[in-house]
């Protein structure tokens, strides 16, 4: 559908370069730096800047194209270039060879914000950059996926720390054809725009394609001069609004978005939701397939969902995008009407319960409209389950169906130049696009000397780049702190060298460090094993505290005992965490055990040699072993939802050990030849095995294999004459499960075994429809049970049911009977439930 990228160009290029406008415009360029010459000798100036390939090409002057055009050396890498790339577009690839007949109408994947690079600002932190990483990942495996985001004019705020510590934001315009992005053009080379109602107005969007190697990322936005002026604006920030602009976002994200595939012939097989923020996607879906059916909305909902995937990224249950009721109605009502919904029934999508009077929970309408749901980590699945147990009352936190697959980052983004010539040596080109069996680092080749020197010229790049944004920080502010301090000049290039760069908000305590000053004044000022640190992160426009410890960190930096040892960059943006997570010799995380869904930035120092010191959270309680680096508190396992600081003190105190300890006698414990054996030991060990098992290789292959197609099988399984069938029997359901109930229970003991039976009365209720359990929890007999009871029919709807357990008192085993159809996901898709009393 995109046509040829030359026409959109400000300029004519010359016929010899027309191949650089294909270039620039797939943000392959963003991790295959292939084609970085190219850039840097058309506009070095601009490229060093920007890192914007497509700005290059749009502000060079012409002369400069015509000078390009008869350089026979430009021509000769230009020519290389687009031989490689054509070769790229033409290989095989991993999903191509494992699955070539599934996945045909493509993974619609939805999310409010993409992080793919720094000059495509649209995304605030870890769910965008994830998102970009997924996209990037599917491109790699050739795991066919087409993305649905928006774009910002304004995108994230952009971050100055002034001298009194206090954060000031910009909203920088970007215009979007600076960007390395197209206007999407249909046969008829028309601009496609779609159209969402509002209130007595209609809102067009235009639509822009960004190319990701073999994926595309289709981006709308409001900004049509033909809209009201009010209207133009709801694509212009990310995560500023209020509430009413934020569900105008997510109408534009969902119902427009799910549009735009429509009107593109897009049929997808599965679709990806990530956050509730895009679950319109989900709605607008239910409603085109009743237009184009007439079937109604709930044999819709149970027709569409199969293959609906909602991942949730938070921890927190106030990060969820709640909406007053009275908004919701205003919004939807014309719109309800068409699906022939009501409102109340619409109401309950979004709430738990029944209870009416809360808002209306953009996550409770995800679930209530997926086919599966996961979690970004093991430790996330539990507190996920806990959060949703509104969602099914009644049952065991066990049963609740949240699965996890645990976040990945995209390798080949990530690497450093030093670490990306290592792993080619041991591990060829190619190695981070297909399965990831033969990661490893011969020790013969890749020896100690090499990866210590590997570390060196990256912290040395660190420093240098940490000097040079400093430099411009002191200077722009040009106040009578000590020059030398704030210009990064008493960084040292052999110092171990710590970071921590994230949102700086209450529960990932920034502070921890700051908890004992004195005792980290100490480990500054230690003159044979110095510690340095370097700290970066945003707090959000409104979250007070968030901004206080940025101050208070700026306070500390301003003290002058403290040396110089301690750096603040402002602006944490995907260019600085490229930097700092390259060249850093520890990350360090500190969030409060259990809320940290999964964190990523840590993942990233993985492949480049850097080493974690983090809390026994998210993805780290998972990773950590102790040949890989260090956690804090590793026996949590208690988990208290409520954002308790009760740990702070401890967890600060055992922080301050590790490094007293550990972390820093272990990086300056140098050998004779002037290396430290143990240190390179784990950093092997970290590279080594946690690499590919961090990647988004990992994580697209397990969302592929465990999803996707499981999921597009299911929907295909659920034709419209077996959802018609499935909504009878559910309505049956409804009906009778009123009378349902339990009669006497009874055991006999058989050797090791106890054989139990329940009679249950049903009614005219058809057995089939039903499942009978036997549960016991774990206890001093051994671990849970939940064992299927068989039936047999004896008189008049009484049912007698039976099964053989492990031995143990009758009173620990109690029966329950759930809804059992095999063709449906339960409980998720029926959470009707009734136990023994
Ligand atoms: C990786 C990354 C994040 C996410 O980091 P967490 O560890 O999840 O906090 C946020 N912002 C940027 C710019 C990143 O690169």
């Amino acid at each position: 559908m995109p046509a040829p990228a030359g026409l959109y160009l400000h300029w004519k290029l010359p016929g010899e370069l027309t191949g650089l406008a294909d270039l620039a415009l797939d943000l392959r360029w963003t991790w295959h730096h292939g084609s970085d010459v190219l850039w840097r000798t058309i506009d070095h100036e601009c490229w060093d800047a920007t890192h914007n390939a497509w700005l290059v090409l749009n502000s060079v002057s012409g002369k400069q194209l015509l000078t390009l055009a008869e350089d026979a050396d430009f021509i000769a890498l230009l020519t290389a270039q687009l031989a490689a790339y054509d070769e790229f577009c033409q290989s095989a690839t991993w999903f191509g060879a494992a699955y070539p007949e599934t996945l045909k109408g493509q993974v619609a994947y939805f999310c409010m914000e993409y992080g793919l690079a720094a000059c495509l600002p649209l995304y605030s932190g870890g769910l965008g950059v994830l998102a970009g990483d997924a996209l990037k990942a599917a491109s790699d495996l050739g795991v066919p996926v087409i993305a649905v985001g928006l774009l910002y004019q304004q995108g994230y705020f952009r971050q100055e720390v002034n001298t009194d510590g206090e954060q000031v934001e910009f909203y920088p315009y970007n215009d979007p054809t600076m960007l390395p992005l197209m206007p999407l053009r249909d046969d008829q080379e028309d601009w496609v725009r779609v159209a969402v109602d509002l209130p007595g107005r209609s809102v067009r969007l235009r639509v822009w394609i960004a190319r990701i190697g073999r994926c595309r990322l289709l981006l709308l936005d409001s900004n049509d001069p033909r809209n009201e002026p009010k209207d133009r604006g709801i694509t212009s920030e990310l995560y500023s609004g209020d509430s009413e602009k934020r569900l105008q976002q997510e109408m534009m994200l969902g119902l427009g978005g799910w549009r735009l595939l429509q009107r593109m012939g897009i049929q997808p097989s599965v679709v990806h939701i990530n956050e509730g923020h895009c679950a319109f996607a989900l709605l607008e879906q239910i409603r085109a397939l009743c237009n184009a059916t007439g079937m109604g909305f709930e044999a819709a909902r149970l027709a569409t969902r199969a293959a609906n995937l909602f991942t949730t990224h938070t921890s927190v249950a106030s990060g969820f995008d709640l909406f007053p009721v009275k908004l919701i109605s205003q919004y939807f009502s014309d719109y309800l009407r068409e699906v022939g919904l009501g409102l109340d029934d619409f109401l309950q999508l979004g709430q738990a319960g029944g209870r009416f009077s809360d808002d209306f929970n953009m996550s409770y309408l995800a679930i209530r409209l997926s086919g599966r749901l996961n979690a970004v980590s093991r430790v996330h699945q539990e507190v996920s389950r806990h959060i949703f147990s509104d969602l099914f009352p009644q049952w065991p936190l066990d049963d609740i169906p949240v699965d996890y697959v645990t976040n990945g980052i995209h390798t080949p983004s990530w690497d450093s130049p030093e670490a990306d010539a290592i792993w080619t040596e041991a591990c060829g080109k190619n190695r981070w696009c297909g399965s990831l069996e033969k990661i490893y680092l011969p020790s013969v080749s890749i020896s100690d000397e090499r990866l210590w020197e590997m570390r060196s010229k990256q912290r040395h790049r660190l420093i240098r780049f940490l000097r040079g944004r400093l430099h411009t920080q002191h200077c722009e502010h040009g106040n009578g702190t000590n020059a030398e301090a704030s210009c990064g000049l008493l960084l040292d290039n052999e110092a171990l060298t710590l970071g921590f760069a994230r949102r700086f908000t209450d529960y990932k305590r920034p502070d921890l460090l700051l908890r004992d000053e004195s005792r980290l004044l100490r480990l500054l000022n230690d003159r044979d094993r110095p510690l340095q640190v370097v700290m970066a992160g945003k707090a959000h426009p409104n979250d007070l505290h968030g901004k206080a410890l940025i101050r208070r960190w700026k306070q500390f930096i301003k003290r002058s005992d403290m040396h110089g040892r301690v750096v603040f960059i402002d602006d944490y943006d995907l260019d600085v965490a490229t930097e700092l997570i390259q060249g850093v010799d520890v990350w360090l995380n500190t969030p409060r055990h259990p809320w940290e869904a999964c964190g990523t930035s840590g993942m990233k120092v993985l492949v480049n040699g850097g080493l974690n010191l983090s809390q026994f959270d998210g993805w780290w309680a998972e990773a950590w072993r102790p040949d890989v680096g260090w956690a804090i508190r590793r026996d949590a396992s208690l988990f208290r939802l409520s954002n308790s600081s009760e740990y702070d003190e401890e967890d600060a105190t055992e922080l301050f050990t590790l490094l007293e300890q550990q972390v820093i006698p272990g990086f300056y414990d140098f050998d004779s030849a002037g290396l430290p054996r143990k240190w390179l030991a784990m950093i092997r060990n970290s590279m080594e095995t946690l690499t590919p098992l961090y990647s988004a290789n990992r994580m697209v292959r397990e969302y592929t294999e465990q999803f996707y197609i499981p999921m597009e099988k299911r929907r295909q399984e659920r034709s419209a004459q077996h959802t018609q069938s499935l909504v009878l029997q559910l309505q049956q359901l409804q009906k009778q499960w009123p009378l349902l109930r339990f009669g006497l229970m009874d055991c006999v003991e058989h050797g090791d075994n106890l054989e139990v039976s329940v009679q249950v009365y049903m009614d005219e209720l058809d057995p089939g429809l039903l499942k009978l359990e036997l549960v016991a929890d774990e206890s001093e007999y051994g671990g849970r049970v939940v064992m299927e009871m068989r039936g047999e029919h004896a008189m008049s709807g009484n049912y007698l049911f039976r099964c053989r357990v492990p031995i143990r008192p009758l009173e620990h085993y109690t029966p329950r009977l759930v809804v059992g159809d095999c063709r449906l996901n339960l409980p998720l898709e029926d959470p009707r439930i009734l136990w023994r009393s």
